[in-house]
């Protein structure tokens, strides 16, 4: 069988190759990201695996993948709202994810992020860089005292609740899902009452319709004002103009950030200072907000699993068989 990988990041390489060899399978390996200029690039091609957070909606995309003979689109990622399902379905295209591929590699980023807020420590970078070794009002608390509210308590949302309970914090939810599985690290309440109890509010739910901007100028008024804000998940999920807001009126004590809503613009890439956007460097002058590049998954386990998860669907769904992971 003949696949086509986009957006093939040098750490896959090695995965890749050792699954080829085990499978017996020919891969090609691009890093292009699949757009209607790249896509001729599948002509010839079995299986299709890609990688992206840049929206993938132009339908010439999904008619030619459908005119080359190609059954399927996987994307090895949890998130998949740059796709458009109804056009994939109707170019006979079978999508699929990879819901979890290790839900410990972003909840163990954002455990970490909100441990450097707590102890303060963007803080103490910049008056340490400015002379000042003192510690004057940057007495900390600690996490075992704290209320961590996950609003999305799914594979990374539960892992980050193991986490937290491990570490001896209450941990509060909200979803709409209640897992009974979970019960030992977590206590669902509704989302006004994890907003206005929760020292750090994590947020793990998919981007939607739905929960586009959940995280406004009402939902950040109504957190503590001593509260930290981790966003590991999507941009989307957050008005940022409204987030700046709460942050300059210190309705809130700080952020971290590992995805912002315009972030295609430049995260995984090397740009010049002019190219990168105002909200970014706003956000980054602030001691008490830590920003990331989308960079949470970037574990070796992870992309090991996301390789390995994501070649097995290929075959499947080119095979005629059906993958726990399809999406329409
Ligand atoms: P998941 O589907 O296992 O969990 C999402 C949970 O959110 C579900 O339990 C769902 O019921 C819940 N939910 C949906 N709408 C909600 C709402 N309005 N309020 C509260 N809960 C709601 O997904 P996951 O594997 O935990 O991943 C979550 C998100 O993390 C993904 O959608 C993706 O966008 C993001 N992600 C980011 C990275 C990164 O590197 N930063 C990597 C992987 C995933």
């Amino acid at each position: 069988m003949k696949i086509i990988m986009y957006s093939v990041l040098a750490e896959e390489k090695p995965y890749i190759e050792a699954w080829a060899q085990k499978n017996g399978h020919e891969i090609t390996q691009v890093t292009a990201d699949l757009t209607a200029a790249t896509v001729e690039l599948a002509r010839g091609y079995d299986g299709i695996d890609i990688q992206q957070t840049i929206p993938t909606k132009d339908p010439v995309i999904y008619q030619k993948l459908a005119s080359y003979g190609i059954k399927q689109i996987t994307a090895r990622m949890v998130g998949y709202e740059m796709l458009d399902l109804k056009l994939a379905t109707e170019n006979g295209l079978t999508v699929t994810n990879i819901p979890a591929y290790s839900p410990r590699a972003i909840a163990e980023l954002g455990v970490t992020q909100a441990m450097r807020l707590i102890r303060q420590l963007g803080y103490f970078d910049q008056r340490m860089a400015n002379g000042d070794f003192t510690w004057n009002n940057m007495i900390s608390r600690e996490i075992h005292d704290l209320t961590v509210g996950v609003i999305g308590a799914g594979h990374i949302g539960g892992a980050s609740a193991q986490i937290y309970t491990a570490l001896g914090a209450k941990v509060i939810a909200t979803d709409p899902v209640y897992n009974v599985e979970l019960t030992p690290y977590l206590e669902y309440v509704d989302l006004d009452t994890l907003l206005s109890q929760a020292d750090i509010v994590t947020i793990h739910t998919p981007l939607t319709a739905a929960t586009t901007n959940l995280i406004n100028a009402q939902t950040l008024h109504q957190m503590k004002s001593t509260a930290y804000f981790i966003n590991m998940a999507r941009g989307g999920l957050v008005d940022t103009d409204a987030l700046i807001d709460a942050l300059q009126q210190h309705e809130i004590a700080g952020a971290a950030l590992d995805t912002l809503a315009d972030e295609n613009l430049f995260f995984e890439h090397q740009v010049k200072p002019a190219q990168v956007p105002a909200d970014y460097k706003v956000l980054k002058a602030m001691p008490n907000v830590l920003i990331t590049p989308h960079s949470a998954f970037f574990t070796n386990t992870a992309i090991k699993n996301i390789v390995e998860i994501g070649l097995n669907d290929v075959v499947a769904i080119v095979n005629g068989e059906k993958s726990l992971h399809a999406l329409n």
